[in-house]
């Protein structure tokens, strides 16, 4: 019988070195589906018993040298279209890449969007983690997302139903996201372009950006947590890596960016068991040295080798 799927489907899916480290193995079954009804299907007759994995554009996360059991699903182009919808808003597929949002949005006049210029990924990544830079995130611009349940079901979200915090987003529903509008403010294109200039140079000057990296490695310190440590309420996760001797610091092929110390790298060789022990060992002593937990930005996910 022929499959019912319209998507492509790749067995053995060599996603590390799809991942912004380049390293980690590889996902038994991926899925890339031909647009929303055909993920669907997939979803509502695949065999529920194995395990489900979303991806993005892999910009956050951490592949196991062992690679992916089970059932991965990526949004690619069928998703990834851009469009104006009025004088504010801004319509993206979950598969679009933040890059073209933004440039949409200045191509429009619709300012505000600007920060997600420089944050590598897809839209569906970037409303999960609600993806944040230069004192904006996407709760800030974000007016509302499609979606669909890991059982095929549609959903519809207004910003509020997501209980977006830093870094974290809580559907009520396990859900793929599928869609998202944005709504920007009234600005003309040079004063946006001219942002996304400064925010490029920025980024360029002070963090790793053309290495094998995955953005911030921790999460910024609760203030909270940082009262009981003893330390400074605004003390930043760079500056936690700093203070217990990260900056620079090396495991096999992995290294802690000299650049931006909250960056972790792979240096050519590394594998995932390098970056993730490397990270292991700045949690362990900044909780022996300073009492302070870190949490771990970067998604890491698979099974080791
Ligand atoms: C050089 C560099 C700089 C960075 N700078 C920043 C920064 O300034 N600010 C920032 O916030 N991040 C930054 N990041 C991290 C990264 O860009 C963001 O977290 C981005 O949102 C990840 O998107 P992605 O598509 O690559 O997601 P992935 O890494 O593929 O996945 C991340 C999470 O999102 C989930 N996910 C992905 N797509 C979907 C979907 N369609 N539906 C539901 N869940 C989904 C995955 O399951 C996973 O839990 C940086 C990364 C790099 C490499």
């Amino acid at each position: 019988m022929s499959s019912p799927l319209r998507g492509e489907v790749i067995e053995n899916a060599p996603l590390g070195q799809q991942s912004w480290f380049r390293c980690g193995g590889s996902a038994d079954f991926l899925f890339k589906p031909a647009d929303q009804d055909d993920l669907i299907t997939f979803l509502k007759t695949r065999d529920q018993t194995m395990p489900l994995t979303v991806i993005g554009g892999l910009a956050n996360t951490i592949i196991r040298d062992g690679g992916i059991r089970g059932h991965c699903v990526q949004l690619g182009k069928p998703f990834a279209e851009v469009k104006r919808l009025d004088d504010l808003y801004i319509e993206a597929g979950c598969g679009a890449l933040n890059g073209n949002v933004a440039a949409a949005a200045v191509k429009a006049g619709i300012g505000g969007l600007e920060f997600l210029s420089g944050i590598p990924g897809s839209v569906g990544g970037a409303l999960r983690m609600n993806a944040g830079a230069y004192g904006s995130e996407v709760k800030d611009v974000l007016i509302g997302a499609r979606a669909v349940s890991l059982i095929g079901e549609e959903y519809r979200f207004v910003v509020d139903d997501l209980k977006m915090s830093y870094r974290h987003t809580e559907p009520p529903e396990d859900v793929i996201f599928t869609g998202a509008i944005f709504k920007g403010v009234a600005e003309d294109y040079e004063t946006v372009k001219a942002r996304i200039t400064e925010i490029k140079k920025k980024r360029n000057d002070t963090q790793p950006i053309k290495e094998k990296t995955g953005g911030s490695t921790f999460a910024n310190p609760d203030p909270k947590a940082l009262r009981l440590a003893g330390l400074p309420e605004d003390t930043r996760a760079w500056q936690v890596v700093e203070k217990v001797g990260g900056r620079g610091l090396r495991i096999g092929g992995a290294q802690m960016s000299e650049k931006h110390c909250n960056f972790m790298v792979n240096n050519g060789d590394a594998t995932a068991a390098d970056l993730e022990m490397l990270g292991d060992t700045l949690i362990r002593r900044a909780q022996e040295d300073l009492g302070l937990t870190l949490h771990w930005e970067i998604k890491r996910i698979g099974e080791k080798a």
